[in-house]
Formats: C-alpha cells, sequence, structure tokens
C-alpha cells in the first residue's frame, strides 16, 4: 500500500492524431513523478483537512462566478449582458455584472486588461480581509488553486465536459507550485503546514529540480505527488522505423484482458468482482448504522478502503502489463475504443400509451460493470506512457471488422467469428477469435506506419515473465493456442476453457 508508484508523464504531447506526428513527436525535458505516503502528525492532518474544505468553498464560490459571466455571453444574440434567468438582454450600463468575471478588478495599473484567472487572483487580499481564517492557507496555494479552475474552463473551451462544482467527495487535493516544497532525506516541508515524514522506498534522483507538488488525501491516509523536472536529460526518442524488428497487436476484452498477436493471452483478474462480496457485505454495515453518527463515518471509511485496495491492485497489475508489453516489441498497437459508448445505458422504449418497456438496460448493467473493472482507458495510458518511457512506437488504430476479417485471405465476413472461435469461411484459417482479432489490429497498425513486412508480428513467446496479479489465490495459466490452420475439424474437437484447448471426451478423435 505504501509502495512509491513512480508515474512518467508524457510531456509537450501533441495533440495531432497523424501517426507520422506521433512518431516524430520529440520530448524537450525529463519530466517524473513521484507518488509517496505522507506521515503526518494529527495536528498537520487537522490543518490539512480544514485547508481542504476552505478551498472547496473557495473554488466553488469562484465557479459560480466564472460560470454567469460565461453564461451572459454565450447567447450572441442577445448581446453580451442578459438577465440570468429569463436570458433577456439588457443595458450594460444597468447590468451589475460584467461580462468576464464579477470578482475582482478587470483592469491592470499598466491600462491593460485581466484575463478571468487574473482578475479573481487580485480579489484575493480582500477575500483575506473579508474571511481572515483565508489567511492561514499558504497564498500559493489559493492561486493554483484559481488556477485548478482555470485548467477546468480551458478543458472545457477544448471540448470536454463542462466545469463542476466540487462536492466534499470529488475535492481531495491542493498543490504547491514549484520552488515553495523543501526536500530533505525522508522528510518534505510543506509551507504553512511544517515538516513532516514521508514513506520513501525510491530514492529521488539527483539533479532533478521539483516542480508542482500536489497533496492528496485518500482513503488510508495523505498521499504527496512530487514533480521533478531535469533539463539536461532529454526525453528517450521513439525509434526510428528501420530500428523496428518487433511488433505487436493487443486485442482488449473481459475474459482475457489481453490477446496478443503472439498467441500469448493475458489473464483479467477482475479485482472489483473479486472483492464484490466483501464490498456489498461492508455496504450494507455502513448503510444499516445510524445516520450521521461517529459508528456510521467509521463504516464507510472501512468501504473507502477496499475501494482503494481494489484501485491500487488493478494499478500495479497494470503497470506490470505495460512493461511486460514494451519488453515484447518494439511497436505495439492497441484498438481505439470508443468506452463511453460501450457503457452508455440504453435508450427508454415507449409503448403508444407512454408505458416504458423492456429496454435491456438491466442485462447491459452487468455487462458495464465488468467493463468498467477491466479500465482500459487506464491500462491504454499506461502501455503509452511506459512505451514513450523507452523510447518504443505505440499508436492506436480503429478496431472496425477486425474481429471479422481472416488475417490469412482478408475475407470479410460476420459469421466467420462464432463467439471465441474463428474459422475463416472462405479458406478454413481457424483460430482463437481474440488472437485474430490482435493479429489483424497489429497488420493495420503497421500499414499505417508503412510497414509492409507483417513478419515483424511473430514475436517469440514468454520472453519475460508475465505479469501476475497480487494475492490471488487461484494464478490461471494461460497456455498459447497452437492450431492448424485450415482445419475445421479442431472445432468439434476442442473444447475452448478458459483460453485453453481441451479435447472432448465424447466426440471421437480422428486423425484428419
Ligand atoms: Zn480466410
Amino acid at each position: 500500500m505504501k509502495k512509491i508508484v513512480a508515474i512518467l508523464e508524457i510531456v509537450h504531447y501533441t495533440k495531432k492524431k497523424t501517426t507520422r506526428f506521433l512518431i516524430q513527436r520529440i520530448q524537450l525535458t525529463m519530466i517524473l513523478a513521484y507518488n509517496c505516503k505522507l506521515g503526518a502528525n494529527s495536528s498537520q492532518e487537522i490543518i490539512m483537512t480544514s485547508w481542504l474544505s476552505m478551498l472547496r468553498s473557495h473554488y466553488n464560490f469562484c465557479l459560480r462566478d466564472r460560470i454567469e459571466a460565461y453564461e451572459q455571453v454565450k447567447f450572441p444574440k442577445l448581446g453580451n449582458y442578459s438577465v440570468l434567468k429569463t436570458k433577456a438582454p439588457c443595458c450594460p450600463l444597468t447590468c451589475s455584472i460584467s461580462p468576464q468575471s464579477q470578482l475582482g478588478e478587470p483592469f491592470k495599473k499598466s491600462g491593460k486588461k485581466r484575463n478571468a484567472y487574473e482578475m479573481q487572483s487580485s480579489e484575493l487580499p480582500f477575500l483575506k480581509q473579508a474571511r481572515p481564517w483565508y489567511k492561514k492557507i499558504h497564498s500559493t496555494v489559493l492561486q493554483q488553486n484559481l488556477r485548478r479552475l482555470k485548467t477546468a474552463f480551458e478543458n472545457f473551451f477544448d471540448g470536454r465536459g463542462y466545469p463542476k462544482f466540487k462536492t466534499r467527495q470529488r475535492f481531495k487535493s491542493f498543490s504547491y507550485p514549484p520552488n515553495q516544497v523543501k526536500l530533505k532525506s525522508n522528510k518534505i516541508y510543506l509551507p504553512s503546514i511544517g515538516w513532516m515524514r514521508f514513506f520513501k522506498s525510491r530514492n529521488i534522483p539527483d539533479g532533478f529540480q521539483l516542480k508542482t507538488v500536489t497533496v492528496r488525501e485518500k482513503a488510508d491516509g495523505w498521499y504527496v505527488s512530487i514533480r521533478i523536472e531535469n533539463k539536461n536529460i532529454p526525453q528517450l526518442k521513439p525509434k526510428d522505423l528501420e530500428q523496428v524488428k518487433t511488433a505487436i497487436g493487443c486485442d482488449l476484452g473481459i475474459k482475457k484482458l489481453l490477446a496478443l498477436s503472439n498467441g500469448e493471452l493475458i489473464n483479467n483478474p477482475q479485482f472489483e468482482k473479486r472483492l464484490s462480496k466483501r464490498k456489498t457485505i461492508r455496504q450494507r454495515r455502513a448503510s444499516r448504522k445510524k445516520r450521521g453518527s461517529s459508528n456510521q463515518k467509521k463504516a464507510y471509511a472501512r468501504l473507502a478502503r477496499l475501494d482503494q485496495k481494489i484501485v491500487n491492485q488493478r494499478e500495479d497489475y497494470q503497470w506490470k502489463t505495460a512493461h511486460h508489453l514494451v519488453r515484447l516489441a518494439d511497436v505495439i498497437v492497441l484498438e481505439d475504443l470508443n468506452i463511453q459508448g460501450m457503457i452508455r445505458k440504453c435508450r427508454a422504449k415507449q409503448d403508444e400509451n407512454g408505458k416504458f418497456l423492456k429496454n435491456g438496460q438491466s442485462a447491459k448493467r452487468a455487462l458495464n460493470r465488468l467493463i468498467r473493472d477491466c479500465s482500459w482507458g487506464n491500462l491504454t495510458e499506461k502501455i503509452e506512457s511506459v512505451a514513450a518511457k523507452f523510447g518504443s512506437i505505440c499508436l492506436k488504430v480503429n478496431p472496425k471488422f477486425t474481429s471479422q476479417k481472416c488475417s490469412h485471405c482478408g475475407h470479410i465476413q460476420k459469421e466467420n467469428r462464432n463467439k471465441e472461435r474463428f474459422l475463416c469461411l472462405n479458406c478454413g484459417f481457424f483460430s482463437d477469435a481474440d488472437v485474430q482479432a490482435s493479429v489483424n489490429i497489429g497488420i493495420k497498425g503497421l500499414k499505417t506506419l508503412g510497414i509492409s513486412q507483417s513478419n515483424l508480428l511473430r514475436v517469440p513467446q514468454k520472453v519475460t515473465p508475465k505479469p501476475e496479479a497480487t494475492g490471488s489465490r487461484n494464478r490461471e495459466k494461460s497456455v498459447s493456442l497452437e492450431v492448424e490452420p485450415g482445419n475445421p475439424q479442431q472445432l468439434s474437437l476442442f473444447e475452448w476453457r478458459n483460453g485453453e484447448a481441451i479435447l472432448h471426451s465424447e466426440s471421437p478423435v480422428t486423425a484428419t
């Protein structure tokens, strides 16, 4: 639990989707992030908790200000000024709300216009006068809080979600800007909070500068995330196409987390499902306690610790899987899945009288839960970041028709695939459906890179030990599937269990 997880962040990552750009992407400096558990004493914990609550209300207050300003200019037909409730235009002379922000002074001393962040930042001294308890918070932390709001709006303008008001559960961290926090052996100095111990199970490399430091509350205590940068060490460049010797295609799945194009199957330990019984018990216990009592609080804390455990186990497994893949090949080709679309709710069905009919959502709910448990998005992110760290090429391709297409003759037909088996109706090629899909993904990826040799996909198996889930009781062995191509009789001869081919006991074994 107290393990440090090093996260390599891809910096200067271009948003352009073209693969050419992806390969030529040059990262200027090495930026690393270290997550460590803090050993804060109880008085320091009280300070940090009170900071969180104050910062949250400050965030929400400023968010409301910015939303009001934004809503006014959202309707261009109405002009820059309008009444919020009726959306009717109103005269700027009588309107008390300025178009950008209500808080702060809109102009600098030099006469230049401030942006929304600068305006709200200029309001901070007045906030401290009106509410003196805000003086206890370090001033840079308050500014970082406003920056966080600014980022939320920038994300929204980039097409991501509308900024939300933060509940207590969703506001768990605050951060210091660069050059504020000090480190000394296994102690860390957080301004206005003091020196405290942290669990330093990995040495922070020399020559790195401290960047943003974020303090985060989790179910089992306080954590600190330290970003460090070294401008002298350039990030490893991705390999040139001439250097590429091996490639691997990956098909994401539920039963098997990954099927690789070399026939390897990576198990999905289903961490959430494994602990689901214990979770249900803890949820029930907590809900039956007296509302608002300290016993209920304790019960919910216990539940949260279990959730944390599930997340930790999954993260650990995903890092191991990512490293395994990167060790395996120079090029990793992944699917570009629309996960949000896959777990979207079914549309409501109604008859003529307006009565709601069954739409299959209840059956889909279980599947959605399984998909969430896989956490494919996080896994792909980790694979990408580990690949960037070691200079491997990682790219995503559209998975369209990859599970229906025959990798031998290129014949596409829906009937080629029957659950976990793949049998080409044109040439008779037979294989495991997921492995077959991963081969197609690999070929597609190589094509986008401009490499024509698909023999690069023949990566030998078991180069490195496979990732194993910590604490799993019955570790499944994944067996490579040596299936003769073009032998449809194997379909009836073998039964497939957990990716293993098992001989049918009833069916007669005949040589073909
Ligand atoms: Zn075929």
